[in-house]
Parts: structure tokens; sequence; C-alpha cells
């Protein structure tokens, strides 16, 4: 293994703690930049790390950066490749945290626009383990601060301003004791948590909000529905959620590809269910972790491999 990471940065390969930008840059400024949270994973059954859908968050890394009037160099295979060559660079034999975070590199400040400005492209790889504990059900807190909606920032996409928004929630959900902040809309719909997507179980039925509820459409929700529909077999429904429909809800959990599949089990200290991780939660979560591992062992209905990018180190 190296002992010093490896960045992408300025269009080359270099060492990490070379990776550094000027303090005029105005993506430090002003929040103008586009990111991605990606995950690989360290088979250690077959000596392998698997990156699950690498492709897809590049085509949303590239939609964010669209929207950012970004001129970006590269296609999403690019990126990947790029990717896959960073982390063997690295070397981590471990799980593996990619970030991606294109930006406005351009040295200006007092320049409120995102025409006639540079862009640039890095990324890093951080080795990394559980961001939440998935074997036990964590205890929310609706937050006081509302998700942004479309018409003010669009939400779709992970957008470095809109963190500001998910930092404060989390920080005030962590003061108060809780772990996590769930998040509405302007309106009093639920839109998500933090850094999570958020699904609720009624009648053997999964309900999540929409993309019009503002939430990020996440890589993991999306890989969630098509499993819950083919392993489960259970119709999953996208529609506005009231705030007290949660708290009488069978089972609530959030997913991301920090957070995996982690069930609620309280939200503003109103039990969720039995308080304890749900059944189909528990069945989601473990088909969740084999697949975005490779592993074979669990049977499936379909071929998940379409998701994974292998290689060894
Ligand atoms: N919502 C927000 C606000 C997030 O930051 C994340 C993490 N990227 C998610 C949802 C889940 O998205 P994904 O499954 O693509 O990681």
């Amino acid at each position: 293994m190296t002992v010093e990471g490896m960045a992408f940065h300025q269009g080359s390969k270099i060492l990490l703690k070379d990776a550094k930008v000027g303090v005029m840059t105005h993506a430090l400024h002003y929040g103008t930049a586009a990111f991605e949270g990606i995950r690989g994973n360290w088979n250690s059954d077959n000596n392998n790390m698997v990156i699950f859908r690498l492709r897809e968050h590049y085509e949303r890394l590239l939609r964010g950066a669209k929207i950012l009037r970004m001129n970006l160099p590269y296609t999403a295979d690019e990126l990947s490749e790029i990717t896959v060559d960073l982390v063997k660079s690295n070397g981590y034999k471990q799980d593996v945290y990619i970030r991606p975070l294109a930006y406005k590199s351009h040295e200006l400040v007092a320049n409120l626009k995102l025409h006639e400005l540079d862009d640039d492209l890095s990324i890093i790889v951080i080795p990394f383990g559980a961001y939440i504990d998935n074997d036990k059900p964590i205890n929310c807190q609706t937050s006081s601060w509302r998700r942004p909606e479309d018409t003010m920032m669009p939400t779709g996409v992970k957008l470095s301003g809109l963190y500001t928004t998910s930092i404060l929630a989390k920080t005030e959900a962590v003061s108060a004791n809780f772990d996590e902040a769930i998040l509405l809309n302007f309106d009093g719909t639920v839109s998500e948590g933090s850094g999570e997507n958020l699904f609720m179980i009624k009648n053997n039925e999964i309900i999540t909000p929409t993309e019009t509820d503002n939430c990020l459409l996440g890589i993991t929700r999306d890989s969630i529905i098509e499993i819950a529909e083919k392993e489960l077999g259970l119709n999953v429904i996208e529609r506005k959620i009231h705030r007290s429909e949660l708290y009488l809800a069978e089972e609530v959990f959030l997913t991301g590809t920090a957070a995996h599949v982690t069930a609620v089990g309280t939200l503003d200290s109103r039990k969720i269910g039995t308080g304890s991780i749900g059944t189909i939660t528990k069945k989601l979560q473990d088909l969740y972790f084999s697949i975005v591992i490779g592993n074979d062992s669990v049977k499936k209905n379909a071929d998940y491999s379409k998701w994974l990018t292998s290689f060894s180190i």
C-alpha cells in the first residue's frame, strides 16, 4: 500500500498532500461546485475492490456541472476510467470513499456569475468505514431547517451550496442527541434526511417522496426501488408524505451511499413500528449489502453485476 494518498487534480494524478486550491477560488466563496460520494467496497473473499454504480454517479455529477454551466472536458466513461486508475494507485485493500468535486476554479471574487469562469475537477480517495452503524435503528429528529425548494437551488443534483442546509440540520439533530435529521419541504411534507433519502412502509407498500419533493435523486434510492420490486415483489409508490404519516408508519428507513440502508427506530421521540429494525428494512439491508460487495451467495432474482465495477488492487 502506498504511504501517501494520490489525488486527481488539475488534469493529472499527484500526491494528495499537494492537491491545493487558492484562497481566491470562486467555489470556496460561493459554493459553486458539484460533488459526488462513491463507495468502493473491499471484497475480502474475492480479494477485489467493487465500486458501486460508478457511471451513474458521474452522470449525476455531469448533470450538476451542466446546471452550473461548467465546461468539463470529460465524459462519464472517462471519469470512471480515471477513478479506477486512481483507486488502484491508492492501493487501499479496504472500503474506500471516492469524492469527485467539480468546481468553479477561477481565482476571482466579488463576481456573482457562472459563465466566463474556469472550471476544474479533483478526485480524492479515502479509506472509509461505517458512516452510520446499520446494525441498530437510529433516532431521528424533524429538523427546524427546511429542505431548499428547487425554485431556490436545484435539488436533484449534489450542489455544494445545498449542503449548508444539510449541515445545519445534522448539527442541530446531533447537538440535541439525535442521530440524524429529517428535513421537511416548505409546504411541510417530508423531503429526506441530511444526507439520505427516506422510505416508509405502510400496508406492505414502500412509499418515498418524489423528485418534485426536492429530494436528491439518490443512487441508493434508485437501487432500493429496483431491489424492492424485483426481489421482494413490493409495490413502490412515489408521492408526498405528511410528517405525521411517518409517526404511524410500520417501518421507516434511510438510504445513501454513506449510510447504506439505515432503519429509523424513533422520530421525534415516537417509536416507529416496534422501534427495532423492521422485517422489510432488514431484508432490503441484507440484499443491498450482498449486492454492493458483489456477493453471489445470497440468491437473487436479477443480475446486479451491471452496477459493479470490480478489479484487483
Ligand atoms: N440526499 C442527500 C442530501 C445526500 O447528500 C445523499 C448522499 N449522496 C442522498 C440523499 C443519497 O444519495 P445517494 O444514494 O446517491 O448517495
